[in-house]
């Protein structure tokens, strides 16, 4: 499917929810809340949603309420949670869609208050602390007034306090294991200020794919994998895809536009920061940093073709990158139209997304969610 495409990313759906059924396992008993924001790391929102809930996960994950309600346009009924919400932003699309919304401030509380007014519904909401990540989520200090405006709108009946929640700084860090446990302690005792105020939601949640894999007391309630739905290790130093019997679910391939040969010591792609050895072919790729391959890979980026591995030879460009096969007899019989892959699942060696982050220097998070719109997606 797509076969004449300059290049596409085949995402593997069965992978998807074959992932979110092993993390439904890890988990224990927690609900696993599978997190699609960011069209599903770049693999497509809605598909990816459908195929986790397919293979287990029962909750939904987004940042923004625009990725919340595109959810449920598109029909999806699932428990949504979106935590990103700004000051003056309109939440009652939110309440009137059943979206769970996140509070981390008084100011959040009162717009989901008034929202729920406005929509004649009650407010469900997510109480977010700071638990040591410093990004989102009240202080300890400001916790207490959190609660207390929580306290009041439930008791009002607009608001329904669903879960305490937090999320870990340094989970996927073997050498940062006392913080995260740090973390979860902090965790119990927000809750336990909450309960003394007289909130006591039905969930407690902190563990993003490296807390729920690394780290059993991290665990809670609820779990909530993004990474690792998709089949990338949150923690390539402390295991791999395949040790947690994960599949990477997208395939970046793409077809040869060019073959041809060129002699020795001719300078390839931007800046001749590649010099051909001897006589070469080179084949080019129609993929670039436009469409998401990061420029910091540049000679180093790995793609197969016909079963061997080829870095990228010189710089990446916006459209294309270009390989240098060299002169033996398997470049010979390379031709325009011959499909190579960016990056897969791994099998045989194949080049994955953690390869290309290695390669770039950054993480296969940005690797696999970067990757254009300009790429068309191909569920399988
Ligand atoms: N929870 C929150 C609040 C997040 O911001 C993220 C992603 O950044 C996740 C969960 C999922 O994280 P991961 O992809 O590491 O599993």
């Amino acid at each position: 499917m797509g076969d004449a495409l300059p290049a596409r990313a085949v995402v593997d759906l069965d992978a998807v929810a074959a992932n979110a059924d092993v993390l439904r396992g890890r988990a224990a008993g927690a609900a696993v809340m599978a997190v699609v924001k960011a069209d599903g790391y770049g693999h497509g929102m809605v598909p990816c949603a459908r195929a986790a809930l397919a293979g287990g996960a029962t909750w939904l994950g987004v940042a923004h309420l625009a990725e919340a309600l595109e959810l449920r346009a598109a029909g999806v009924t699932a428990p949504v949670l979106a935590w990103l919400v700004v000051p003056g932003q309109d939440l009652a699309p939110a309440v009137a869609a059943d979206v769970d919304l996140s509070a981390s401030a008084v100011w959040a509380v009162e717009a989901l208050v008034d929202a729920a007014r406005r929509t004649g519904r009650t407010a469900r909401v997510h109480l977010k602390v700071d638990t040591g990540l410093s990004r989102g989520g009240a202080t300890a200090r400001d916790w207490p007034d959190v609660v207390r405006a929580a306290a009041a709108a439930q008791a009002e009946g607009a608001l329904e306090v669903v879960a305490v929640w937090s999320h870990l700084a340094s989970a996927d860090d073997e050498a940062s294991d006392a913080l995260t446990l740090a973390q979860v302690e902090r965790l119990h005792d927000a809750v336990a200020v909450a309960a003394r105020l007289g909130v006591r939601p039905p969930l407690r949640h902190l563990a993003a794919s490296s807390g729920l894999l690394a780290h059993p007391a991290a665990r809670l309630d609820l779990v909530r994998p993004g990474v690792a739905v998709y089949g990338v290790s949150p923690a390539p130093e402390r295991f791999s895809s395949a040790d947690l019997g994960l599949v990477p679910a997208m395939s970046l391939r793409a077809r040869l536009a060019l073959v041809k040969e060129v002699g020795p010591g001719e300078g390839v792609s931007y800046g001749h920061h590649h010099v051909t050895a001897g006589r070469a072919r080179l084949a080019l790729v129609p993929l670039g940093y436009g469409d998401g391959l990061p420029r910091h890979a540049s000679g180093r980026g790995p793609v197969a073709l016909r079963g061997r591995r080829y870095a990228v030879a010189g710089r990446v460009c916006m459209d294309q990158v270009v390989l240098d096969l060299g002169d033996d007899d398997a470049a010979r019989a390379v031709r325009a139209g011959d499909e190579v892959e960016v990056f897969g699942t791994g099998a045989d060696g194949g080049p994955t997304a953690q390869d290309w982050a290695d390669a770039a220097g950054t993480i296969a998070y940005e690797v696999v969610t970067r990757i254009g719109a300009r790429v068309p997606r191909v569920h399988v």
